[in-house]
């Protein structure tokens, strides 16, 4: 029997909030179906700092499901070289592995170069490599917080200014910012990084503007808490999952690699093609209603630390 018209409109409601699926170790999807067109990214190369793990592994493998060909550029070249066989084997697209330290613009000079020898090109930068960790304000280190500023913020503007002078200048492109809600409102523990991705949504408005008559768009993407990174790990996900704390986040469950690569591939995508300078908030709403619990996060230091 064909289901009532309430039911059919209940069905389409509960898709379109559906995560979809996911494995939280650092591998491919066992299963793709595809929701954009698969060649929306055909005969392109994406430059993806951090590409080795988490969220920045996920991307190349969804961007290299579209079409896309990847760099996956990181420190740990044994990391990067073992993601790459395994992104490649399970799309088929041509992917390369390369070290990089984002502090580091030589190194970065030297990555862009030997990417465009083997492609010819590169269409998408995105800035996914960072550092962080829970610590108070007053028992984090001068270098500790210098460290975060400089992988997540300098290292943002290193990897877009190289990219700019080696190839977008010239070509056009699109660059997509990592970063996080943390300083929307003040998250305690997270001075360091909150300060560091605040200042790159800021880096994503200025390059917006003075790079739109290059034909490059630029945007931030920021994701709240996404299961099966080291991020989650590290900042006590699977305690607030048993403290039931994503409860309180209005789609009430944290998201997932894939949902953000999926945001990604939008903002990499002509689908986006006039859309500029703007911070797309993938979060499930949790940042309008996550509570700010100083006792809570510090417990998840303490105990994530031992
Ligand atoms: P992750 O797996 O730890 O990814 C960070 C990557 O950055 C690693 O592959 C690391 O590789 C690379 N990296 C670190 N320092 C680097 C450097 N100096 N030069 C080059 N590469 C460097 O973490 P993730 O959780 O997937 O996070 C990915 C992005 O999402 C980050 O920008 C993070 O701030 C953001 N984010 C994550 C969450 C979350 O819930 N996970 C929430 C909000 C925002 P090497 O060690 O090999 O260098």
């Amino acid at each position: 029997r064909a289901p009532c018209r309430a039911g059919v409109m209940a069905e389409v409601m509960a898709a379109a909030c559906a995560p979809p699926p996911d494995v939280d170790t650092d591998d491919c999807l066992r299963d793709y179906r595809h929701l954009f067109s698969p060649d929306i990214l055909a005969g392109q190369v994406a430059f993806i700092t951090g590409g080795g793990s988490g969220i920045g592994f996920r991307i190349a493998e969804i961007f290299m499901r579209h079409g896309c060909r990847t760099v996956i550029a990181s420190r740990n070249l044994q990391r990067v070289s073992e993601a790459s066989q395994k992104l490649v084997a399970a799309t088929g697209q041509q992917c390369l592995a390369l070290c990089v330290d984002v502090r580091q613009p030589q190194t970065l000079v030297a990555a862009v170069e030997e990417a465009l020898k083997r492609f010819q090109r590169i269409d998408i930068l995105v800035n996914n490599a960072a550092g962080n960790f829970l610590c108070p304000a007053s028992a984090l280190s001068f270098n500790a917080f210098k460290t975060v500023l400089d992988i997540d913020t300098l290292g943002t503007f290193n990897t877009s200014k190289v990219l700019f002078e080696k190839y977008f200048r010239d070509h056009g492109g699109v660059i997509i910012n990592i970063t996080a809600t943390l300083s929307y409102r003040g998250q305690a523990l997270q001075v360091h990084a909150g300060a560091a991705k605040a200042a790159i949504d800021a880096m994503t408005r200025h390059l917006a503007v003075e790079w739109g008559p290059n034909k490059i768009r630029v945007n931030s993407l920021a994701p709240g808490p996404i299961t099966g990174t080291e991020g989650y790990r590290r900042l006590g996900g699977q305690s607030a999952e048993q403290a039931s704390m994503w409860d309180t986040i209005p789609l009430q469950r944290a998201g997932t690699k894939t949902e953000i690569a999926h945001s990604t591939l939008y903002l990499a995508s002509p689908l986006s093609s006039y859309v500029t300078g703007t911070t797309l908030v993938v979060d499930g709403g949790s940042w309008l209603t996550s509570a700010n619990s100083f006792p809570a996060l510090l417990g998840i230091a303490s105990s994530s630390a031992k």
